[in-house]
C-alpha cells in the first residue's frame, strides 16, 4: 500500500484556502435547516460547473448535489461526501459572519464541511490529467433530521459504480491540527423511541381505586436500565436514555396516563437487536405486572458508522502524511449518530475526525452550542486527509 497521491495537494489546497473561507462564510451567513435547503445546494451547483466538472447533478434525493471528476486515467471510483445543512439556533457568536437567518445556525461544521470539500475539488479539477480513475463529490443535505438525506441519495443512485467512500466532520473536541481515525465502528446505531402507558387516574387521597401511570413510568424508566447492567455483554457498549417524561395535570390527581419519549445507542447489530427486544418485553411486562398497560413506539435512526480496515488505514496514512504521526489522536467510538453509514452500506470506506478546536480564537465549544465555531483551518486539513485517502484508493486499485 501506499499514501502516494502524485501532486502536492497540501500546497495546491493553501492557495485555494481564501476561497474556501469566502464560502464558507456565505453558507454561515445564511444557514439553511435539513430538508429546507434550497439556495445552500443551488449554490454548490453553480461553483461545480464553475470548475468544469464532467457531471453536476442537482436535487439528488430531494436536495442533494453529486459532482462528477473523470481523470486523465482509468480506474476505479471513489466518493467523498460532505453535509450541508445547519440547526434550529440562535447563532450567538460576535463575529462578523454571523448568521443572518434569526434561529438557524451552522452549529456543526456543517459549513466547513461542504466548503472544504469544494475546495478539493477545485485543485483535483485542475489536475485531473494526474488522477487515475473518477472521483464522486456528494453534497449532502440534512445529516441532522432523521431519516436522513443520505438514504435518499443513495436510493437515487449516488452511491452507483462507487467503490469506496470517504468523509470527515470537523471535530471541536481534537484541537485543530490534530486527526483521530479508527477501524471499525466508530458513531453508534442513534434509535429512538416513544412510551405510551395507560393507567387509570382518579383521586390523589383515594390510590387503591386508581392506577398510576407515573408509578409505572418511574419503575419502567428505572428497569430499562438493566438492559445494560444485566442484559448486554459488560464488554459491549449500549446507552439506554429517558429524555422526556411527561403526566398529570394536578398535585391531587393520580395521572391517567404518561408518556415518555428516549434514545437508545448501540454499535453491534445484534445488540442493537437485544436491546430493543428487552425494551419491549421490560415496558410491556412492568405495565401489566402493575395493572396497566404499555405501548412503546421503536423507531430505527441512523445505523453505526463502521470503518473498512483498508480504508481506514488509507486515511491513517492520509492524515500522516497531511499533519504528521505525532498528531494522531486515537480515536474512542462516540455513541453520537451520523448517516454516512447509509453510504458505507453501498462501499467501503471510512469517516475520519478532524480537530477544530482553537481557544484563542474562540473555538471551544461544543457542538450544536450556540458559540459553536471552527478554526477555518481545519477545513485545509479535511481536504487534505479526504483527498490523499481518496487519490491513495485509486492509485492503489491502479491497474
Ligand atoms: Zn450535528
Ligand atoms: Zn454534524
Amino acid at each position: 500500500m501506499t499514501s502516494q497521491v502524485g501532486m502536492p495537494l497540501g500546497a495546491y489546497l493553501k492557495e485555494c484556502f481564501t476561497q474556501m473561507v469566502e464560502w464558507r462564510r456565505h453558507f454561515h451567513q445564511y444557514p439553511e435547516l435539513s430538508f429546507k435547503e434550497e439556495n445552500t445546494p443551488a449554490m454548490i451547483a453553480s461553483i461545480l460547473r464553475e470548475m468544469g466538472l464532467d457531471q453536476v447533478r442537482e436535487k439528488v434525493g430531494g436536495r442533494g448535489v453529486v459532482g462528477t471528476l473523470i481523470g486523465g486515467k482509468p480506474g476505479k471510483t471513489v466518493a467523498i461526501r460532505a453535509d450541508f445543512d445547519a440547526l434550529p439556533i440562535q447563532d450567538q457568536k460576535d463575529v462578523e459572519y454571523k448568521s443572518k437567518i434569526p434561529g438557524v445556525m451552522h452549529a456543526c461544521g456543517h459549513d466547513g464541511h461542504t466548503a472544504g470539500l469544494l475546495g478539493l475539488a477545485s485543485v483535483l479539477a485542475q489536475h485531473r490529467e494526474e488522477i487515475p480513475g473518477t472521483i464522486v463529490f456528494l453534497f449532502q443535505f440534512a445529516e441532522e433530521e432523521n431519516p436522513g438525506g443520505a438514504t435518499y441519495m443513495v436510493q437515487d443512485g449516488a452511491m452507483d459504480g462507487v467503490d469506496a467512500v470517504f468523509g470527515a466532520h470537523l471535530w471541536a473536541d481534537f484541537p485543530y491540527g490534530s486527526v483521530g481515525i479508527a477501524p471499525g465502528p466508530v458513531m453508534a446505531n442513534a434509535d429512538d423511541f416513544t412510551i405510551k402507558i395507560q393507567g387509570r387516574g382518579g383521586h390523589g387521597a383515594i390510590p387503591h381505586q386508581t392506577v398510576d401511570s407515573i408509578v409505572i413510568g418511574s419503575q419502567i424508566v428505572n428497569n430499562i436500565q438493566t438492559i445494560a447492567s444485566r442484559n448486554v455483554d459488560p464488554l459491549e457498549s449500549v446507552v439506554v436514555t429517558i429524555g422526556t417524561f411527561n403526566a398529570g395535570d394536578n398535585f391531587n390527581v393520580i395521572a391517567d396516563s404518561c408518556k415518555m419519549t428516549g434514545t437508545l445507542r448501540t454499535f453491534l447489530p445484534e445488540i442493537r437487536d437485544l436491546s430493543e427486544r428487552r425494551l419491549k418485553e421490560i415496558v410491556e411486562g412492568t405495565a401489566t405486572m402493575m395493572g396497566g398497560t404499555a405501548v412503546l413506539d421503536y423507531d430505527r435512526g441512523y445505523p453505526a458508522v463502521i470503518n473498512t480496515a483498508a480504508e481506514a488505514e488509507m486515511v491513517r496514512q492520509a492524515a500522516i502524511s497531511a499533519v504528521g504521526e505525532e498528531r494522531l489522536i486515537p480515536l474512542k467510538p462516540t455513541m453520537g449518530g451520523e448517516d454516512f453509514s447509509y453510504y458505507l452500506q453501498k462501499a467501503p470506506g471510512a469517516f475520519v475526525f478532524i480537530g477544530a478546536r482553537n481557544e484563542e480564537i474562540g473555538a471551544c465549544y461544543p457542538h450544536h452550542h450556540p458559540r459553536f465555531d471552527i478554526d477555518e483551518r481545519a477545513m485545509l486539513v479535511a481536504a487534505e486527509v479526504l483527498g490523499r485517502a481518496a487519490l491513495a484508493f485509486l492509485h492503489n486499485h491502479q491497474g
